[in-house]
């Protein structure tokens, strides 16, 4: 199985789901980090060098974690002007033939991370299904599939601090906060876990096709989808990973 994440800037994937790209590569699948934006933005230095460094920090994390990385560089904070990113995007999908494409929420408080939802969605097409990854702190977001991330939580950490220009323990602490908070709701107090949400597309295929889960987590999986498409309250559940 291969997962490809597409994420706006050189230090999202190690923030929003470092645990997961860490469990899904524990598990056997190929994992390829696709970065869209250069992060020339991200501080006050001078822009060029600043790419430069942040390219070398995203190389390190994805070390980190194991995956592969690709670094697409489109400028930083100008992605929801571009034309060429979705064609670009879409490309990139169609060669690296992903099971599973994640990105950011359509709704992410980010315009960057907007435009990559919006990108993901035409690149994915029907080539791949989509899930949507938790916004910061998780504001807005209603999550219908957990990773229960305890066992890589240190790994996530090793990864965000990779990026040493960017405050990376400041981002340390707000995932173990989001964490414990989302490991939580599936009632596993102590642990850290990361949220997801399916978008509304053939969700019984998703679930059977996406996920080697264990049989009764792929039922509950289905079970909760289709709750959620008939908008009654969606079970939480957590999918438990050891190492
Ligand atoms: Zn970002």
């Amino acid at each position: 199985m291969h997962i490809a994440l597409i994420v706006a800037h050189p230090d999202d994937a190690d923030i929003y789901c470092g645990g997961s790209v860490a469990a899904w590569r524990s598990m056997g699948s190929e994992v390829t980090i696709m970065i869209a934006t250069d992060g020339a933005r991200g501080g006050n230095f001078d822009p060029e060098k600043l790419a430069q460094l942040r390219a070398t920090e995203a190389t390190a994390a994805a070390e980190v974690l194991d995956a592969n990385l690709i670094q697409l560089n489109f400028p930083d904070g100008e992605l929801a002007q571009s034309e060429e990113f979705a064609s670009r995007l879409t490309a990139e999908v169609v060669r690296l033939k992903p099971d599973l494409l994640v990105a950011h929420a359509p709704n992410d408080y980010h315009a960057d991370h907007r435009a990559v939802s919006a990108g993901a969605l035409i690149a994915a097409s029907f080539r791949a299904p989509v899930l949507w990854v938790d916004p910061m702190m998780g504001n807005d977001f209603l999550p219908n599939y957990y990773v229960d991330i305890t066992p890589f939580q240190d790994l996530k950490e090793r990864a965000i601090l990779c990026h040493n220009s960017q405050r990376p323990e400041h981002f340390v602490e707000m995932s173990r906060v989001q964490g414990h908070f989302r490991s939580a709701q599936c009632g596993q107090l102590g642990g850290f876990a990361e949220a997801f949400a399916m978008i509304p597309f053939t969700h019984l295929q998703i679930s059977v096709l996406c996920f080697p889960l264990p049989l009764r987590f792929s039922r509950l999986l289905s079970k909760a989808l289709a709750d959620a498409d008939a908008q009654k309250p969606v079970p939480v559940f957590l999918e438990k990973i050891h190492r």
